[in-house]
């Protein structure tokens, strides 16, 4: 459902990615881990067509994410609609959670399906609603962003993805910026998404133990490449590579 061919990423003199080949199945739960720089972020912003490419081809769910097909099967450069039809089928949560501070809780949610997609506001605050029950907050709704944790945001900054209906969740280092006692419920809802079958997720994350304990496959990356990848088990217990060695002794 998403794939990298080849992917060339710079930023001036700097090669980011440097022919990534790389691909997540529809359903699949992913994890990215890896040094500081190694590309991890930039794979996500790329997906969320955030920053372009420099060479090679990315596609999400069968469609380029900067051309579209044409009916002979040509491509061309994508238009807004494209780009926006592709956006659609992604959800992104951040490290630093990124809510609306002057909307409440519920507002937070509701605004992209009222704005985006159309749905009428009851419908949209009722399966609102829905989601901040699913994290975990459903007394919270009338609050404002600032009057709750940080693990309370960020399961606000779930729910919010949620409501777009995503095919695929994007994760970037989701508890990173919490303090330690709040990571847990942030986890607990995440790993409780990982059930759902029909959802691919691609998690960047530092928490190994939770990596491996979510993931259909973990990847290794390295200076802007997959080094190494595989089940959580053949990549945590019996990794081939010594630089994949390095890193996990170091981080665990
Ligand atoms: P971390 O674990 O620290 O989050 P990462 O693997 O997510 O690292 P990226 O954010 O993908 O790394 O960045 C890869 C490299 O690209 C880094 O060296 C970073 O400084 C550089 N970089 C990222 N975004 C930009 C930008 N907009 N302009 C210039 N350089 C950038
Ligand atoms: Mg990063």
């Amino acid at each position: 459902i998403i794939k990298f061919d080849k992917v060339i990423k710079r930023f001036g003199d700097l090669t980011v990615l440097n022919e990534l080949d790389f691909e997540v199945n529809p359903g699949e739960k992913v994890s990215i881990i890896g040094p500081s720089g190694s590309g991890k972020s930039t794979v996500l912003r790329i997906l969320m067509t955030l920053v372009n490419i420099d060479g090679g081809m990315v596609s999400v769910d069968g469609e380029p994410l900067w051309h579209e097909k044409g009916q002979d099967g040509s491509l061309k450069p994508a238009s807004e609609a494209h780009l926006r039809a592709m956006r659609m089928k992604l959800g992104m949560v951040f490290q630093s959670f990124n809510l609306f501070p002057h909307m409440t809780v519920l507002r937070n949610i509701t605004e992209a399906p009222v704005r985006v997609l159309g749905l009428g506001k009851k419908e949209a605050s009722m399966r609102a609603r829905e989601l901040l029950d699913l994290v975990g907050l459903a007394d919270q709704a009338d609050k404002y962003p600032h009057q709750l944790s940080g693990g309370q945001q960020q399961r606000v900054g779930i729910a919010r993805a949620l409501a777009m209906r995503p095919k695929i969740l994007l994760f970037d280092e989701p508890t990173s910026a919490l303090d330690p006692e709040l990571v847990g419920e942030v986890l607990n809802v995440i790993g409780g998404l990982a059930e759902e079958h029909d959802l691919t997720m691609l998690l960047v994350t530092h928490e190994m133990r939770f990596a491996r304990e979510i993931s259909d496959r973990v990847c290794f990356f390295d200076q802007g490449q997959i080094r190494e990848e595989g089940t959580p088990e053949e990549l945590f217990t019996d990794p081939t590579e010594e630089r994949t060695r390095e890193f996990l002794k170091a981080v665990i």
